[in-house]
């Protein structure tokens, strides 16, 4: 199989600097997105950092999962060595393609890999954001979660600690199939549906690539926007990279990629598609083989924020010295109280990930406690920003006149009631 690619970063409109970085290494067969965070340029130097010993990693050998691993250490330690880097984190989302059309995925974060097969287009990856945690908890719609204030906050980054949970997918192409990899700055302007349009549109992947960019500036272009198209071609089909686009791109509507003429069945496609792709396990005897596996585990921070408050506070304890370093605040999420780790208000660029939802919702507080929350309070350790909330939490059982920390509260729907504990063990088995 042979495979043509487009790429194209751009700062967008609403930020002084490009923190994104893409990588688009044809020897290796290995590509890459890759989108940082963190005050004065250290977004840059993260996702530059992550990109660099991605390719070093995987062009000496490595499988993706563990050539991502080798970039969260490296990030990870550039952070713990420079005062002025730190807190500094990326997301990496990484694509080894295969000579026999094998691609395997590695990611972390919110940057996102879809796929087109015959028109249709699906979502291959799952976002490691807050967002995506509430919608999977039925806590928001996928709609609402589109246009939410926090859809940036993400709770899987690299560089953030010295072990990642690196997610890994396989996908085996077929010529004419067409992977897209690309950062948030272009799935918060343009709706799945427009993306799915636009890849149709446009069987030069550059054109195509473009043509993304230009359509999240003109949508106002709030973040960085990076765009990576793969395609995959027929061995014996005799035209190269170039000529395929030569060929295919002035023959709108007819280019093999077209199989689906209307865009209105394409967009179908992405919505009926899209929730298939976590049970994909389930859908293996489908020719796309889309196989989400976790290469490894880590009992921090994924595990721990999902779990009940009552159960957290006795196991964070004993298990948090190791958080003491770090910064944290407790702010308020969809409405909840919330732990995070990191610097409130994303701050220049750098996104706090979620350490913990509470089920303790902005309604249990008092106007005072509300405010304060609403801009973050700060802590220098875990087990600072934990007593408080503690206290919070006991605060609010005191005016509620209860001795349980799972009594109904009235003045919020969802959140403070018992089904608070069940979803838990969803949460930690992703
Ligand atoms: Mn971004």
């Amino acid at each position: 199989m042979r495979f043509a690619d487009g790429s194209r970063s751009d700062v967008g409109r609403g930020r002084p600097e490009n923190e994104d970085s893409l990588l688009v290494d044809r020897e290796h067969g290995l590509y890459a997105v890759a989108d940082g965070m963190g005050g004065h340029r250290a977004g840059e130097v993260a996702s530059a950092t992550a990109i660099d010993t991605l390719r070093a990693a995987f062009g000496g050998g490595n499988p993706i999962d563990r050539a991502v691993a080798a970039a969260n250490a490296a990030v990870f330690a550039k952070a713990a060595d420079d005062a002025a880097l730190r807190g500094m984190g990326t997301t990496l989302t990484a694509v080894a393609l295969r000579p026999d059309g094998t691609a395997i995925l590695g990611h972390v974060g919110d940057s996102r890999a879809y796929l087109m097969r015959d028109g249709a287009v699906t979502q291959v990856t799952d976002d490691h954001s807050l967002v995506e945690q509430l919608v999977r908890e039925g806590r928001l719609s996928p709609e609402e979660a589109q246009h939410h204030p926090q859809r940036a906050i993400i709770t899987r980054a690299l560089g953030v600690d010295p072990d990642v949970e690196v997610d890994t997918y396989r996908v085996d192409l077929k010529p004419g199939d067409r992977l897209l990899i690309c950062s948030d700055g272009l799935t918060g302007m343009l709706s799945d549906e427009t993306i799915a349009a636009t890849l149709r549109r446009h069987a030069d992947p550059q054109q195509a690539a473009e043509t993304l960019v230009d359509m999240a500036n003109q949508a106002g272009g709030d973040d960085n926007i990076t765009v990576v198209i793969l395609d995959a071609l027929a061995d014996g089909d005799g035209r190269g990279a170039a000529a395929a686009a030569d060929v295919a791109a002035p023959l709108e509507g007819t280019g093999e990629l077209q199989v689906v003429d209307a865009d209105d069945d394409g967009a179908r496609a992405v919505a009926a598609a899209r929730p298939d792709v976590p049970d994909a396990d389930a859908a293996s005897d489908a020719d796309v083989a889309v196989t989400p596996r976790r290469a490894r585990r880590k009992m921090r921070g994924p595990i721990v924020w999902g779990l009940p408050i009552v159960a957290v506070i006795g196991i964070a304890v004993g298990a948090v010295g190791w958080y003491a370093r770090r910064t944290y605040y407790v702010g308020l999420s969809a409405d909840r109280v919330t732990l995070f780790k990191g610097v409130p208000g994303g701050l220049l660029g750098w996104q706090p990930t979620v350490d913990r939802l509470t089920d303790l919702s902005a309604a249990d507080l008092t106007e005072a406690d509300r405010e304060d929350l609403e801009n973050g309070h700060r802590f220098a350790s875990h087990s600072d920003a934990d007593r408080f909330v503690t206290r919070l939490q006991q605060a609010h059982e005191a005016l509620a006149g209860t001795t349980t920390t799972t009594g109904p509260a009235p003045a919020t729907p969802p959140a403070g009631t018992p089904t608070d504990a069940t979803p838990a063990s969803t949460a930690t088995s992703r």
